[in-house]
């Protein structure tokens, strides 16, 4: 209902000022939480635009000052900040953690990302919020209240994977990047984006991961109508440790000199498992063909053809007559 929402948005932005309270005012959150954004690179100015803040290390430092503070248990479980099992004391989800706060369009505080501090084999580096009443993780993309604005002026959107993705980029003064955070893109998210602008770059991490997930992302971006380039980082590398290596300009200049279509960056990547074979040959061009026959608008599709009919020398009207029978199934 509207009024459970309304007071879930109350416990997530209390929650939100506390973890930031116990970031800056407390000698656990100074020498633990404050000491990690700084070993990240991660100035006060940053800090503050995207609220970050840090969770104690206790079992119930938040429920129980929640409690005190006149929040019902139930409505703390429900925001998600609460675990509840039976038989057990009511414990903080999030504890001994850097926190990353995730904002609707509006700006309200809905879910939390947290970062372990050290390496654990037995903790996951990042914990979220789960679904709830007021977030749907695949609605939303991380840092869109921040970039909104600056998306709009850009006339582009950069999507990343990462939470420290979107923050280093923005101290670094790119400011129109989202987060996908780690799970693989939506219709929605894109949908979201494209409230802002038709055009997106995908920035993912240099790895086989990041690569394979940008490939998915791309014919997503592609069927809901946008403009998609990509650009890969050096094996190893994620936006965020790149532009903390290079600095902004050389990240910037990465960025304009190695961004490719879609379809240079497909053809470029797939053709390095390719080779000569020419069955390997013949199904990457019905990939491609594949991927095209995704763009709504028929002007666009005829200049990719062209492309790929160039980068693999072969006759376009092949491609086309493929991609059209593909096109009209869907239709
Ligand atoms: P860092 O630089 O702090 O190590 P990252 O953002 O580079 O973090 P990746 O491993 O590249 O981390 O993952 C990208 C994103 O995927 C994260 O920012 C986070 O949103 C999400 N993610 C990663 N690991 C997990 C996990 N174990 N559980 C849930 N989400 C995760
Ligand atoms: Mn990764
Ligand atoms: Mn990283
Ligand atoms: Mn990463």
């Amino acid at each position: 209902t509207q009024n459970e929402k309304e007071s879930l948005y109350i416990a997530l932005d209390f929650a939100n000022k506390y973890y930031q309270e116990q970031l800056w005012k407390t000698p656990e959150g100074e020498s633990i939480g404050q000491s990690y954004f700084k070993e990240r690179g991660f100035n006060h100015q940053t800090i503050h635009k995207f609220d970050l803040g840090y969770s104690p290390d206790g079992w119930d430092t938040f429920t129980k000052h929640a409690l005190k503070s006149g929040f019902a248990l139930d409505i703390l479980e429900k925001a998600g900040l609460t675990i509840i099992k039976e038989g057990k004391d009511p414990i903080d989800r999030f504890r001994g953690r850097v926190i990353f706060p995730i904002h609707n369009v509006a700006g309200k505080a809905i879910a939390f990302g947290a970062r372990i501090l050290k390496k654990d084999p037995n903790s996951p580096k990042y914990l979220n919020s789960p679904e709830t009443a007021v977030y749907h993780k695949s609605f939303i993309v991380y840092g869109i209240a921040q970039a909104k604005n600056p998306i709009r002026q850009e006339e582009n959107c950069y999507l990343v994977e990462g939470y420290t993705d979107v923050v280093s980029l923005n101290q670094a003064g790119i400011e129109n990047v989202v987060a996908s955070s780690g799970t693989s893109l939506t219709k929605e998210q894109i949908q979201l984006i494209r409230r802002f602008t038709d055009n997106i770059t995908v920035l993912y991490d240099g790895d086989a991961a990041g690569i394979k997930a940008s490939l998915r992302g791309i014919d997503i971006i592609l069927e809901e109508g946008l403009n998609v380039k990509a650009v890969v980082f050096p094996d190893g590398d994620d936006p965020d440790s790149f532009v903390q290596k290079v600095g902004s300009q050389a990240f910037k200049d990465y960025v304009k000199n190695t961004q490719k279509d879609f379809i240079r960056f497909k053809t470029e990547i797939s053709l390095k498992d390719v080779g000569n074979d020419p069955i390997k040959r013949a199904e990457l061009i019905k990939e491609l063909v594949e991927t095209i026959a995704k763009i709504p608008d028929s002007i666009k599709r005829s200049v990719f053809y062209k492309e790929v009919a160039s980068l693999l020398s072969i006759d376009e009207h092949i491609l086309i007559t493929e991609g059209n029978k593909i096109f009209q199934r869907k239709a």
